[in-house]
């Protein structure tokens, strides 16, 4: 058998596909199947089951009422059904004539006039046209791409491709798993005794081969990043222990096990000569800021600058109040940097960078714009690093570099993979520094998510919150009681305390979103015209946002309105109130992150969630979750059931694809194996390794993390 030649309208249709070689055919997998290898007596059929019934149309007529439908009645030897059309062409009437004998597959129901097949695949046929002799696949298509033609180019490539399985006997055998071209041939062409419930729900043998492979190259290419990346140059910062102490004995509190594992971690990677990318994860409250602020120190100790970038202009100046603290007595004085400053002091704290004479430098993403450059960076951190895009730590990576080497800088709004680049910069020198870097993030990462999308990246996680602190109480309350709600708002802010309002989320429109926030603002303030009530939302000029904020830190406001700007990192240990309005539109990860803000001071603390009925039933089931969980990665393990990994890793983290097959949430066995299995064949298989990562891997770069 010859290839199928192409033509170059269906080579853009297969493109759209992600098919680009012959061979990504074998790979492209049916999403279910059909059932035409055998006919069911009309006798036996019922309302719910898929069938492939055969007759003779005994009746066939065009009805009006209630619309325009072509009605036949289908006869075997033993029972009739009906098959009705609603849009149909005169051909199929034609087809469709009393007397033909016809073959029908579709779902049968109960209709009016009895059981019935609405819009049957219909095929006229003979007493002796044979019958399929392997489930039909339904294939993943795309307009203008018929089911057959894909079929037909599938069955061609199966023809005339090499199927060679890319994983050794031995490993095959221990794990128990099915052969590849076996189970691709199977997958595309089940024999109809195939367990058809094995198949839909893919723990047939054949499936959990594919997806183990899939896995398995997804495993194999983080390492390939992981083993590279220790190939490149990055200062040695020795922990030093003599600013280091001091900031620990100066702190108002000791450290708890889980910060002082973490912060050792990152000492030793600081201290090796390739640069460190290890994620911090630390639920809400954990004490997150402390550990970067010691390993920034540990930087500067060793002569080196360090950076902390964090998301918005109210964290980040919290994270620059804070270090300033921290870091003054020792003789540090940290450099502020943020869009909002005046030209002319956004110019002088360029200059103390570019000069080295400042040392630590905390801002937003102003930091590594292009205009600033740093002398000696030796380590950069990024607060919430989910909220960043993928070129905004590319641009952080490269801020280490002292020369100013030339290198195309990404093009905005498009996707770079940071292979991509990194290949169009191996002409670097290799004595250029990178620096280390320090990501962290408060959204709990399930584990399994954690082994497959960041398994390049290294992971401390705090997994105690700092003593003393009392869980907050979670109360739903709907919307028709919120006179009660008022009430405790009132109380509450009468006796000394503080509360935050979270204004609805808006997401159609931003202007809608800022106006319902004023308004909220404006009710609120007339119900509580004993207190002082405060408004801060992502409209506000940066001088007037970070004003409100000292004035919330300082007591002198009681209650603040605020928009989901404050979802992230702000900290004010006196507020132990929180209501948020609407809770029913917010996501899961938001919730639990606004939950977080409070609870934070050795008092009782308290999140209302208000919400609007009727609740949908995914808003029931993440109010139901968010009211009986205040672990953040037990949260998150039930946001990945609930949303997938896509939107829980989010639209930003646009470095990573998903999976086409596994499903990281119920094949952690699989997941589990191929983590394994991706050490043994580096390890004592090379040659398999890269053959798999061919497989899977060519030319894509979807897996690739940034
Ligand atoms: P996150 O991990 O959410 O960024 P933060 O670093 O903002 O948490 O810390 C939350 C609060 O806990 C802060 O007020 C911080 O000063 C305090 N904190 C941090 N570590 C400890 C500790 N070991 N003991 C007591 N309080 C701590
Ligand atoms: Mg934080």
């Amino acid at each position: 058998m010859q290839p199928t030649k192409i033509s170059p309208a269906t080579l853009g249709k297969l493109a759209k596909l992600g098919i680009h070689h012959r061979a990504d055919l074998l790979l492209h997998l049916p999403l279910r199947y059909e059932d035409e290898t055998h006919l069911a007596p009309i006798s036996t059929v019922q309302p719910g089951m898929n069938a492939q019934v055969q007759g003779i149309i005994a009746h066939s007529e065009v009805v009006f009422r209630p619309r325009r439908t072509l009605v036949c009645r289908l006869q075997d030897n033993g029972g009739e059904l009906y098959l009705r059309f609603l849009n149909f062409y005169p051909s199929q009437q034609k087809q469709l004539a009393e007397g033909k004998q016809i073959r029908a597959v579709g779902e049968v129901r109960m209709g009016y006039y009895g059981l019935e097949m609405v819009h049957p695949k219909c095929r006229a046929v003979d007493d002796d046209t044979p019958l399929q002799q392997s489930l039909t696949p339904i294939y993943p298509t795309t307009a203008g791409l018929s089911q057959i033609v894909l079929r037909k180019l599938i069955a061609n490539a199966l023809e005339t491709l090499p199927l060679p399985d890319t994983l050794p006997e031995i490993l095959l055998q221990r794990l128990k798993l099915a052969g590849f071209a076996d189970s691709v041939r199977l997958l595309h062409n089940p024999a109809p005794d195939t367990a058809a419930v094995t198949l839909e729900n893919r723990s047939h043998a054949a499936w959990r081969r594919i997806k183990f492979d899939e896995l398995l190259a997804q495993q194999l290419s983080m390492r390939a990043h992981h083993r590279e990346r220790g190939k490149r140059i990055a200062p040695e910062l020795a922990l030093r222990h003599r600013l280091t102490a001091r900031l620990i004995k100066n702190l108002p509190f000791a450290l708890t096990n889980a910060q002082q594992k973490v912060h050792a971690e990152i000492g030793r990677d600081l201290a090796k000569p390739h640069p460190m990318q290890r994620l911090l994860l630390g639920d809400v409250g954990s004490g997150k800021t402390i550990v970067a602020a010691l390993a920034a120190l540990q930087a500067i100790e060793n002569g080196y600058q360090a950076a902390f970038m964090a998301p918005t202009e109210i964290l980040a100046e919290q994270h620059y109040l804070k270090l300033r603290d921290w870091l003054e007595p020792l003789g540090i004085t940290p450099v502020w940097l943020s869009g909002s400053l005046k030209k002319k002091e956004k110019q002088l704290a360029a200059e103390h960078i570019s000069s080295g004479e400042t040392l630590l430098a905390i801002g937003t993403h102003a930091l590594f714009q292009e205009k600033i450059s740093f002398r000696k960076l030796g380590l950069a951190i990024v607060d919430e690093q989910h909220k960043f895009g993928v070129q905004q730590r590319l641009a952080l990576r490269n801020k280490g570099k002292s020369s100013k080497s030339v290198r195309p800088e990404p093009v905005e709004g498009q996707d770079v993979s940071e292979d991509m680049v990194r290949q169009a910069h191996h002409e670097r020198p290799v004595d250029s520094n990178e620096p280390h870097q320090l990501m962290m993030s408060a959204t709990p990462i399930p584990r399994t998510l954690a082994m497959s999308y960041y398994a390049d990246l290294d992971v401390s996680v705090i997994d105690k919150l700092p003593p003393g602190r009392t869980p907050v109480i979670t109360k739903l309350v709907s919307d028709e009681r919120r006179d009660e709600v008022f009430a405790r708002v009132r109380a509450a802010c009468l006796d000394g305390q503080q509360a935050y309002w979270v204004c609805p989320l808006i997401d159609e429109s931003e202007v809608l979103q800022l106006q319902t926030a004023i308004e909220t603002y404006e009710t609120l303030r007339a119900t509580f015209p004993e207190l002082n009530v405060g408004l801060v939302h992502g409209k506000l000029d940066n001088a007037e946002k970070a004003r409100v904020m000292a004035a919330f830190k300082a007591n002198e406001l009681q209650l603040l309105v605020a928009t989901t700007v404050i979802e992230v990192g702000v900290d004010v240990p006196n507020a132990s109130l929180m209501v948020i309005d609407h809770a029913e539109r917010m996501g899961l990860a938001q919730l639990h992150q606004l939950r977080g803000r409070v609870g934070r001071g050795a008092g009782q603390s308290m999140c209302i969630l208000l919400y609007q009925q009727p609740l949908s039933e995914l808003a029931r089931a993440r109010l139901k979750i968010i009211f009986e969980s205040n672990d953040g990665f037990a949260i998150a393990q039930q946001d990945l059931q609930l949303r997938g990994p896509g939107e829980l890793l989010g639209a930003r983290q646009s470095g990573v694809a998903m999976l086409r097959f596994a499903d990281i949430s119920a094949d952690e066995d699989l997941l589990n194996q191929a983590r394994q299995a991706a050490d043994e064949l580096l390890r004592d298989f090379p040659d398999a390794a890269r053959g798999h990562l061919q497989r899977w891997m060519a030319n894509k770069h979807d897996y690739l993390h940034a």
